[in-house]
């Protein structure tokens, strides 16, 4: 479903993704390991056209991605979770929900949309009116993939959405991972939790110092094994 080729990307004169081809098949979670700075943001920046690549070319099914604007790129249903939620603290999980649909022109359909997700996330439904920023942080990252939902997307691109959470929530994400992809949604997601990562991963990529050393499945190695090898590059 979407498919890079050769992908470089550059901040300046650095050089932060080298050559990465890879592919994610429609239906799958594919899972993005690599240690801090390794490019695995800067790949999903630049799926979702924050970013211009150097080189390279970047697909969903046959539409070329490159040089299409983020809303396009939303539209034609790629949603970006990004790293730290990104949401607006002062605004109400009804408010900060509604952003995601800025691309759905249609009242309705947007009601539409927010009634599947507080069936979805019951306890957003619960605090619709509270301010964003009063939420824990499980709840902030619920919202913040809740209202990636809001667009109705094909395919999510997930950056770190374990990230600070504890253990319990960290297990509840996981499930939530699980349960969009069942409702048939592909999945690229960038964690640091090999266990999770690997928990709901058809495949596995290892990006390091911006290119992929490692593609196979999440059951090639053990889960110790895949954590030497992404972080101590064993
Ligand atoms: P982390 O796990 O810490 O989020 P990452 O694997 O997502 O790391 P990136 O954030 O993609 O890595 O960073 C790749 C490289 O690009 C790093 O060397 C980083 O310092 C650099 N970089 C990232 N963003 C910028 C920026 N806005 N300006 C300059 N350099 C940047």
């Amino acid at each position: 479903m979407l498919t890079l080729k050769g992908l470089s990307v550059n901040y300046g004169m650095l050089e932060a993704v080298k050559d990465v081809s890879l592919e994610v098949p429609e239906g799958k979670v594919v899972s993005l390991l690599g240690a801090n700075g390794s490019g695995k943001s800067t790949i999903l920046k630049t799926v979702s056209g924050l970013k211009a690549p150097r080189e390279g070319e970047m697909f969903l099914g046959d539409t070329k991605l490159n040089d299409m604007a983020v809303d396009e790129i939303v539209t034609l249903g790629i949603s970006h979770i990004p790293e730290g939620r990104r949401l607006f603290p002062y605004m109400t999980v009804l408010e900060n929900l509604n952003l995601g649909a800025y691309t759905r022109s249609g009242k309705k359909e947007a009601e539409e949309i927010r009634e599947e997700i507080f069936e979805r996330f019951p306890n957003l439904k619960r605090r619709a009116g509270t301010r964003a920023g009063k939420l824990s942080g499980g709840e902030q990252e619920m919202l913040s993939v809740a209202r990636g939902l809001m667009s109705r997307p094909r395919m999510l691109l997930m950056d770190e959405p374990c990230q600070g959470l504890s253990p319990i929530m960290v297990k509840e994400i996981g499930n939530t991972i699980r349960s969009i992809n069942e409702s048939g949604i592909t999945i690229l997601l960038v964690e640091h939790n090999v266990s999770i990562a690997l928990g709901v991963a058809d495949k596995v990529y290892i990006l390091r110092n911006g290119s992929i050393v490692y593609e196979g499945s999440p059951t090639d190695m053990t889960p110790d094994e895949f954590t030497k090898r992404v972080y101590l590059a064993a």
